[in-house]
């Protein structure tokens, strides 16, 4: 039997990873092209922004592929060529008034955490104009970054040489359901029958879902993004400010990121936009008005009106399982979001409790 996999993002991708390693046939239908949507135009921060805002259930996810991402990209290198290049530069956070929230949930979760004085923090970042160095801040050490548009090549690359099947410019126009049972797709007029399909298709995971979910509304919201070509010095940890974020990369560049924008399924870039990245890039660390911005883009996360993502079988149609609306932490919770659902597909023991991300 093979499954369908409906959506080429990381979700997709690592949900046919896990049925394949299970020695699974698996079919992965995208509408454009491979991992060119919100996966590959995310920031690849590999921890929730001020995760102490987030439930339990979304912390879980994330805890799992924290521990889970170093061995998966060695795994993916070694399968692929291609490195992901996971690197544990930590993450700064500069906004003082977090700290009382954050301590406690440090510690009861077991996250290394450090609240630190000006003198440390400009020990991790020199570059920080001194108007944004707080009296203190909050320091994690262990969060890691990868560099997503890699990990999604390693994965494409690593699935095809495994003879997965990722066909491209394949939009499902709808799923067949009859007697509350899943029985395929429609893909561009043709039928393709399987009795297990997955709707792992990001912002717009509703279009295929509305028919059969009311619960569930997940919309796009779009989130720009500057790349600046500057030096391997200039910045070496993650360093975030009132929901803002530079993230450097190994080879010097670094992104600033992001603007949270609900204009529909609108990936153009803005004046505005670009403007007030550039100010926040600038304000932070004003080495970086030296340096040239060499990209701008835009991209769509799955936003989702419930406080968990969907990881789940659907609650009345058999065969048909969900993993979407990971919103702003996609990339950070995609490992063990993709098993979870792959050990709900597969029907086996899985590795967290599946409640809290059923509909
Ligand atoms: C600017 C920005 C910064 C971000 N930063 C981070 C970060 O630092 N850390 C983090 O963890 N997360 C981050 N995210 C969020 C993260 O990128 C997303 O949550 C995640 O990529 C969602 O993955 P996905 O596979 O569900 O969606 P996508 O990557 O959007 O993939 C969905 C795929 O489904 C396809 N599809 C849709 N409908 C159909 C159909 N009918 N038929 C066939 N194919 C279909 C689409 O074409 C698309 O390729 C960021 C997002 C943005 C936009």
């Amino acid at each position: 039997m093979t499954h369908i996999v409906i959506g080429g993002g990381i979700m997709g991708l690592l949900t046919a990873y896990y049925l394949h390693s299970a020695g699974e046939k698996v079919l992965l239908l995208e509408q454009g092209q491979l991992g060119k949507e919100s996966s590959w135009a995310g920031g690849g921060i590999l921890s929730p922004l001020y995760p102490w805002r987030y439930p339990d259930a979304l912390n879980d996810l994330a805890a799992w592929s924290q521990r889970a991402y170093p061995s998966l990209i060695d795994a993916l290198k070694e399968k692929s060529g291609i490195d992901a290049q996971w690197w544990q530069c930590g993450f700064l956070m500069l906004d003082e008034n977090e700290i009382e929230a954050a301590v406690p949930w440090a510690r009861q979760r077991h996250q290394p955490m450090e609240v630190i004085d000006a003198a440390v923090i400009k020990t991790i970042a020199p570059g920080l104009s001194t108007t944004n160095i707080p009296g203190s801040a909050i320091w994690m050490p262990e969060i890691a970054q990868a560099r997503n548009p890699r990990l999604l090549k390693a994965l494409i690359t690593t699935l095809r040489t495994q003879g997965v099947e990722l066909r491209e410019h394949c939009p499902v126009n709808r799923l067949i359901v009859s007697n509350n049972k899943v029985s395929g797709v429609i893909c561009t007029d043709t039928k393709i029958h399987s009795s297990t399909v997955t709707v792992a298709c990001g912002a717009w995971s509703r279009q295929l879902l509305a028919p059969w979910l009311s619960r569930l509304e997940v919309e796009p919201v779009r989130g720009q993004m500057l790349l600046f070509k500057a030096d391997p010095a200039l910045l070496t940890s993650m360093i975030m400010r009132e929901s803002h974020y530079l993230i450097p990369r190994r080879d010097g560049r670094i992104i600033a990121g992001s603007t949270l924008e609900y204009v529909g399924f609108d990936k153009n870039v803005t004046q505005d936009a670009r403007r007030e990245l550039l100010n926040m890039a600038v304000n932070l660390l004003p080495e970086l008005r030296n340096f040239p911005i060499e990209h701008h883009w835009a991209g769509l996360r799955p936003g989702n009106n419930l406080q968990t993502p969907a990881v789940c079988k659907h609650p009345t149609i058999s065969g048909l399982f969900i993993n979407t609306g990971h919103f702003r932490n996609g990339v950070v919770t995609a490992p063990a979001s993709a098993r979870l659902c792959a050990d709900q597909i597969l029907n086996i023991p899985s590795i967290l409790d599946p409640a809290p991300y059923c509909l």
